[in-house]
């Protein structure tokens, strides 16, 4: 698996970039959760749950079934109009199905079960350049976990902050370009409002 920071930096650029209007603060927080949840899956290690099973670690969490059908649950649980629905709800489901992404780019352990219930197989991408991160707070803070959060700033944060900061730009630049026709034909209307002469009429 990749870090929680990692996980949680994609819905956390995402929701900036679609701004406010559409993911509020309540929803930004379930997607951070649901872009964390899959890894809970690890207590199936204290149970005796082995790693290949599709219940065991990276197996049915880590689907793109079981993303879709936690963002449909919270989007029922959430009452949204209906217009907020489909973008939350792909929002939600994203940021759970990136945690499957960026884990099927590391080197390490076995891939993950993104096609779960279709297929058993684990997948990781052909290009994997992330690290694995140590599973526990005690192993976190050592050299490994150092290593693992570098290299992930460099491979995740910047490009994610780069690409969803681009966004956020362009957002916004439309936003402007918008005031300033509004502005543009307030002014015209306004100027066609001359004062009413009188004048004499000469004979
Ligand atoms: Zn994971």
């Amino acid at each position: 698996m990749s870090t929680v920071f990692s996980h949680a930096i994609v819905p956390v650029s995402l929701g900036l970039a679609l701004g406010r209007n559409i993911i509020s603060t309540r929803v930004l927080l379930v997607g951070i959760l649901f872009a964390i949840l899959p890894d809970l899956d690890v207590i199936g290690f204290a149970h005796g749950i082995a790693y290949h099973s599709p219940w065991g670690h990276r197996g049915f969490t880590h689907s793109i079934v079981f993303a879709i059908c936690c963002g449909w649950v919270a989007v029922c649980c959430f009452k949204l109009p209906q217009n907020r629905s489909v973008p939350v709800f792909l929002f939600l489901s994203f940021s759970m199905i990136s945690h499957a992404l960026l884990d099927a780019m590391t080197f390490g352990g076995l891939g993950v079960g993104i096609g779960w219930p279709f297929t058993d197989q684990r997948f990781f991408f052909s290009w994997r350049p992330l690290p694995v991160s140590p599973i526990g707070i005690e192993r976190f803070f050592n050299y490994w976990g150092m290593y693992v959060i570098k290299k992930e700033v460099v491979r995740i944060w910047l490009p994610l902050l780069g690409v969803f900061g681009f966004i956020w730009i362009a957002r916004y630049a439309v936003k402007a370009s918008r005031i300033r026709r509004y502005v543009r034909v307030w002014s015209r209307l306004t100027a066609r409002r001359k004062p009413i002469t009188i004048r004499p009429i000469n004979r």
